[in-house]
């Protein structure tokens, strides 16, 4: 699994791009704003994109799926049957329909091909679902203001989240405050780890580096070693590579996970 690095970006944020990575260059975690600056800065062809994942409806994380979805179309011209898989969490449907219709206008063909081209799913807390060839994705709930979900990549099947966790390769937390299931997230079998640190220590809806590394502590998990990384992203400013014992991702990063 090829976990490349978009954008590494929070809410509160000072200039870095928007918080966003590529799987095997196919799925796409999260659509900031900047989504498609990030997407051309790194040579991503929209092309080969088949699957969006949002982890929750807040700004920095979906308002740019319209860009995103309009230039995804135009990438598709010679395939105008292709669909797109985009899930997420409860609401999302209605977020991105309203989403679309502010960008461009409800009577929109555009939003006719949402309706046409988009195979959204809405997923909760402990499902498991096949995404693309082989690889497989589990959900699990964090603590943030709106509903908002991890996401675990395995490349095996699972039926459960217990099952997934054993052979999961990727885990990203998305924005979380401290919550007994970030822990859980912790413990599984994952190569790399990656979380939003965008908080500092005593801010409400955010985990810190410190915060996290102290976390995985707690966990008994190791931060970064030799086949395990812990990455913090999400972040508010350009910063040092390490901070607290965590690897902090930036814009090109690529992890190759075997
Ligand atoms: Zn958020």
């Amino acid at each position: 699994m090829r976990v490349r690095i978009l954008g590494n970006g929070g809410f509160k944020n000072q200039g870095l791009p928007g918080n966003a990575m590529l799987v095997n260059g196919r799925l796409l975690l999260e659509t900031p704003p900047d989504i498609i600056r990030s997407l051309g800065e790194q040579g991503v062809s929209l092309a080969d994109i088949e699957a969006v994942w949002i982890s929750h409806v807040h700004g920095d994380h979906c308002f740019g799926f319209p860009f995103f979805f309009f230039n995804w179309l135009l990438a598709q011209r010679s395939r105008p049957e292709r669909k797109l898989t985009v899930m997420g969490p409860q609401g999302l449907r209605e977020r991105l329909r309203l989403l679309l219709e502010l960008a461009i206008s409800p009577t929109s063909q555009y939003i006719q091909a949402f309706e046409h081209n988009v195979v959204l799913r809405e997923v909760a807390e402990g499902e498991c679902v096949p995404l693309l060839d082989g690889m497989w994705a589990g959900f699990v709930s964090t603590d943030h203001p709106v509903p908002t979900l991890a996401i675990m990549l395995s490349e095996q099947m699972a039926e459960t989240l217990d099952e997934l966790s054993r052979h999961a390769r990727f885990v990203y937390s998305s924005d979380t405050r401290y919550s007994e299931r970030l822990e859980y997230l912790l413990r599984s079998a994952a190569d790399l780890v990656l979380c939003d640190v965008n908080g500092s220590g005593n801010d409400d809806m955010h985990l810190s580096a410190e915060g996290l590394v102290e976390l995985a502590h707690r966990a008994g998990v190791q931060g970064s070693g030799a086949h395990r990384i812990l990455a913090g992203t999400h972040l508010s400013e350009a910063s040092a590579r390490i901070r607290a014992g965590l690897v902090l991702v930036r814009s090109g990063d690529e992890f190759l996970i075997q």
